[in-house]
């Protein structure tokens, strides 16, 4: 009898111990990019910055071949420390890309200069980008002067806090929404320019639709989770693409219509 009553308060401990274990343990969330106080910088800290900022430009992209004064001012002119979250901020302006919360990055530097040189941007463009992420390179691109920027993000609280933070710098000639960027922004074309930062298999037809004739594409094509090809397509008067294969690259998969394309062509493989 003796030992039920001790095999029963035995299991009324071991439950209560199981309560505060799952009441007590946050549930495990990806992490957002904006903490929610994030220290202030003090003026050292900006200066500090900017140093490295220098640096990055001068021996990550300029001296890798990137020649466009308008490209070059841009990387000079962003703070990208404010692009990542807090704990990343010390390694902002190394030359790789950086986790941004939900699995996803912001893409590095000199990739972002390359993509923009390679979209050949002038006065008066329309330009579309697909996977705003943190808003570095939308923030890239509305440095280019008389540029308009269309920039599209599938995950809802990254195409927010990107919305907040290009707003918060005053770069108002860009427009972030969210949505699936697999089918572009019909209304907002067609584009004189559209840069695409995450990797489908193929080009998505919207995408070419939306291009206007002279228009250049800038998009990584490849198997989602591996490597791929950087291309540059340049609509001709016919309407057909010139391609241009700019080596290999490591993009995060286009997910939405892209994602459920690539399954339909076999990828990932089993
Ligand atoms: N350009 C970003 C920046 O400067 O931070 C980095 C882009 S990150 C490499 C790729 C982004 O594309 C991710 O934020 C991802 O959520 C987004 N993405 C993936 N598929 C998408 C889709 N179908 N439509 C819109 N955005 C998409």
């Amino acid at each position: 009898m003796r030992r039920a009553g001790t095999v029963l308060s035995l299991m009324l401990a071991l439950l209560t111990a199981c309560i505060v274990l799952t009441t007590s343990t946050p549930p495990i969330t990806p992490s957002p990019i904006t903490a929610p106080t994030p220290t202030p910088l003090t003026p050292d800290d900006e200066t500090g910055f900017a140093r490295q900022r220098e640096r990055m430009v001068i021996e990550t992209i300029e001296r890798r071949g990137i020649t466009s004064e308008n490209v070059l001012r841009a990387m000079r002119a962003i703070p990208r420390h404010i692009f990542v979250s807090e704990s990343q901020r010390d390694y902002a302006y190394g030359d790789y890309p950086l986790p941004i919360g939900y699995g996803q990055t912001i893409s590095q530097p000199y990739i972002v200069a390359l993509m923009t040189e390679l979209l050949e941007l002038k006065e008066g463009d329309k330009v579309l980008e697909v996977g705003t992420g943190s808003g570095y390179q939308a923030a890239v691109l509305a440095e280019i002067p008389g540029v308009e920027i269309y920039t599209i993000e599938i995950i809802p609280e990254l195409a927010e806090s990107a919305r907040q933070r290009l707003e918060s710098l005053g770069y108002t000639s860009a427009h972030c929404i969210q949505g699936d960027g697999y089918y572009g922004w019909s209304e907002r074309g067609p584009f004189n320019a559209i840069i695409v930062t995450a990797a489908p298999d193929h080009v998505p037809q919207p995408l070419v639709d939306q291009l206007a004739k002279g228009g250049r594409m800038v998009i990584p094509i490849g198997p989602p989770g591996g490597y791929q090809t950087l291309w540059k397509f340049v609509k001709q008067p016919d309407g057909e693409l010139q391609a241009f294969n700019m080596g290999g690259v490591a993009f995060v998969p286009l997910t939405g219509e892209g994602m459920k394309e690539s399954e339909e062509h076999g990828w990932p493989p089993p």
